[in-house]
């Protein structure tokens, strides 16, 4: 039933938008104002940021040398291990802030996870332009100032929870800063304060759509729009439809990102639920193959490389952001004529395995467990190297109604090892296990055990635990 109401919503003449002259623009003409946008920024941070400037002294460019998009690539990069470097050797704020400190007006942080924290000195003004794709966003997947938002993403320390909740508000939503935690709140809120619309990571959107079945709450519900962001989940067929599972009768599951040490959302899936698409006016998109770090091949998986084209406080350009997609330049059937994610992102390039070999993401595993309903969503993915070859095990809790189904020939055993066969050129081992071993996450999922760098299995039980 929800997918012709799905289909209903898609099949609409006019797609709302917020800025239908950017959204619908020809690719040439996109080409151009990025081109326009990328000489004034780099023209910018070349008189204001003295991080930029030494970057583009120590290979000879001058902001002239920027003249059409297609000059981006004699630009450095720029990694987060700089701008860490950065901010110790000049602190605290480091060398890119381009605007006095009277004028900022925010601290936020990144969440430090992968070493020391980096600060991200924000101005007003950078707070109204990203309020604005905000909005942009939230109307691209059909959020408007009839919802009551339910927000469950971190407020503290981080710039997206907050920096979102403010677009949600300029939209004229009715938002409730829930943050994160405290499942028996979120619950009750769900069912008591009308809420339509509903954002959290798309592990948390699992584990609360999960409680609600298991207390039968579906039929309190008035949720018509649920979005997902800040890891793999919510993108591609498989993942959808777990979600519309677990959120019967909603209209759209879309999937959200951005990356806080740039902006805030800078891609949403429109209701066609067809691959985010990506704010190109604002970001300039690179899709660069990340053993050379040149321009994909049309169709590739690549890594996907950023420039901020609007911020004014510290914009980063070229910035390695190092997550893997493919992208798709097709116009979609919304009318917008922005690329998009095809579908979601695979995973960071960081993360992704390498198996005898070969590169496994793993998204791949996600949506493999994801198309076998016999299993209930739950897994990991256990990488050893016994007699010095490696080893896949793909271990997943199997659905409560399932325990006969499991084994000899044809059984889910063999059906799962063939399905991975096709998809990694190589075995998995799989193992089943019964619903409710594996640990719980409620945040972001963590489902990887890779031995071979010394993870241990205890190890995703203390971060389940962190969690709570
Ligand atoms: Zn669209």
């Amino acid at each position: 039933m929800s997918k012709n109401i799905r289909e209903g919503a898609v099949g609409m003449t006019k797609a709302k938008m917020h800025s239908p002259h950017i959204e619908t623009m020809s690719r040439e003409e996109m080409r151009d104002l990025q081109g326009k946008r990328l000489n004034a920024q780099v023209t910018y941070v070349y008189r204001n940021s003295s991080f930029y400037r030494r970057k583009f002294e120590s290979v000879g460019l001058e902001p002239d040398d920027i003249r059409t998009i297609d000059d981006i690539s004699k630009i450095p990069f720029t990694t987060k291990d700089e701008l860490r470097a950065d901010q110790e050797n000049n602190p605290p704020y480091g060398s890119n802030v381009c605007i006095p400190l009277e004028d900022v007006v925010w601290l936020p942080t990144t969440s430090g996870t992968t070493g020391r924290p980096v600060i991200l000195p924000r101005g007003q003004a950078d707070i109204e332009t990203w309020n604005d794709l905000n909005v942009r966003s939230y109307i691209a997947l059909g959020m408007t100032n009839q919802d009551v938002f339910q927000h469950v993403i971190t407020y503290h320390w981080i710039y997206g929870g907050l920096a979102l909740f403010m677009g949600a508000q300029k939209l004229g939503a009715a938002v409730i800063n829930a943050g994160t935690g405290n499942t028996e709140k979120q619950l009750w809120s769900l069912t008591n304060m009308g809420v339509t619309a509903l954002h959290a990571t798309p592990t948390y959107l699992t584990y609360l759509g999960h409680e609600i079945q298991r207390r039968g709450l579906q039929d309190q519900l008035s949720l018509r729009i649920v979005f997902g962001g800040g890891e793999i989940g919510c993108a591609g067929g498989p993942a959808k439809e777990r979600l519309r599972d677990l959120y019967p009768g909603v209209q759209t599951i879309a999937d959200v990102g951005g990356v806080t040490d740039v902006g805030t959302m800078f891609w949403a899936e429109c209701i066609a639920e067809a691959g985010a698409h990506l704010w190109e006016d604002s970001i300039a998109f690179e899709l660069l193959n990340p053993d050379t770090l040149s321009t994909a091949e049309p169709g590739a998986t690549g890594e996907l490389v950023v420039s901020d084209l609007v911020s004014k406080t510290a914009p980063l350009l070229r910035y390695r952001i190092m997550d893997l997609t493919k992208l798709n330049y097709e116009p979609c059937e919304c009318g917008r004529t922005l690329a998009r994610l095809d579908p979601g992102i695979l995973g960071r390039s960081d993360d992704m395995l390498v198996i005898r070999g070969a590169n496994v993401h793993p998204s791949a595993i996600d949506d493999i467990v994801k198309q076998f309903r016999e299993l209930n969503g739950e897994y990991q993915i256990i990488v050893d190297r016994p007699e010095d070859l490696d080893r896949l095990t793909v271990r997943a809790e199997t659905s409560p109604e399932q325990a006969n189904a499991l084994n000899g020939p044809g059984g889910l055993p063999s059906r799962l090892e063939a399905a991975f066969k096709v998809a990694f050129g190589s075995r998995a081992n799989i193992e089943l296990v019964d619903p409710g071993t594996l640990p719980r996450f409620t945040y972001k999922a963590s489902r990887l055990v890779d031995k071979r760098r010394g993870d241990t299995e205890e190890s995703l039980w203390e971060k389940a635990e962190a969690q709570k």
